[in-house]
């Protein structure tokens, strides 16, 4: 038993470390960056959930991989366009299984600045056609596990499981262990700030455009713990609500969620740059 904790904690530590020494060497780029030409906010990577396999949740009509997939791209070809400068990384640019710590491997690896987590939501009533069904947007940054606040985690932490060996894989992520709590805490304070401000600016953005909007939530998404870079995932809309639905599936919908991102962004970098 003691051997096994202690091989987890190894595990953790490294994974930690390894993190660690990448954000490190980002920072140290960041740094040359703003050195040359005083621009140290460079890369977004753009991370659409789900994909192949895993199709995420569902609506009447469509499914979360595919509306997640569509925005991403448009997101991409949008900040190509509007922010001239800024270099995008997507995890995934087609209909593919990507493991939630290989997403966080390809953000780290390139140097992202910040982390945009592209999904929909989904309310327990499931599809169908009701008044009284949750819509709008909400914003997830990583927290540690919250009693009754963890409905979203649980759902876009499934992934996990498609995953043959999701328990060696994962089990050296266990927040409730002590020891991973520590490490995880000191590690996730350099970035809980930023990602809190991004959630919130989009938030107040979303709101502008008349959106519902349910807030910035923290809660223990792998995706964004392993990230090593503010990171903020959006729930764009609740696919399982028909009126949502039929938003999320639109180019009018599509349009307005890329471009309330687009202008947080460059909020955003202006605040971080400033
Ligand atoms: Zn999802």
């Amino acid at each position: 038993m003691n051997k096994l904790f202690t091989r987890l904690h190894l595990i953790a530590l490294n994974s930690i470390l390894v993190a660690l020494v990448i954000s490190l060497s980002s920072f140290t780029n960041q740094q040359d960056s703003a050195k040359n030409n005083g621009y140290h906010f460079k890369t977004v990577v753009i991370d659409a959930g789900h994909g192949g396999k895993d199709p995420g949740t569902h609506g009447l009509h469509t499914n979360e991989k595919t509306v997640a997939l569509q925005i991403a791209k448009k997101l991409r070809a949008a900040i190509e366009d509007q922010m001239p400068g800024i270099r995008t990384v997507m995890t995934r640019s087609d209909d593919t299984f990507i493991p939630l710590d290989t997403r966080s491997q390809i953000a780290n690896e390139h140097h992202g600045n910040l982390f945009i987590s592209i999904h929909c939501n989904s309310s327990p009533e499931g599809t169908g056609y009701s008044d009284h069904k949750q819509k709008g947007t909400m914003m997830l940054v990583y927290g540690f596990h919250r009693v009754k606040e963890q409905l979203e985690a649980i759902r876009e932490n499934s992934s996990i499981y498609i995953e043959k060996d999701y328990k060696t894989k994962y089990q050296s992520y266990d927040e409730d262990d002590p020891v991973n709590r520590i490490l995880l805490n000191a590690y996730m304070q350099k970035y809980r700030q930023h990602s809190i401000f991004f959630g919130d600016i989009l938030n107040e953005e979303f709101k502008t455009k008349g959106r519902v909007t349910i807030g910035v939530k923290e809660q223990g998404i792998l995706v964004l713990a392993h990230s090593a870079m503010p990171a903020v995932m959006i729930e764009t809309g609740f696919i399982n609500n028909p009126t949502d639905e039929d938003y999320l599936t639109s180019d009018e919908g599509q349009d307005e969620i890329v471009q309330v991102i687009i202008k947080s962004l460059k909020r955003y970098k202006a605040k971080t740059n400033g």
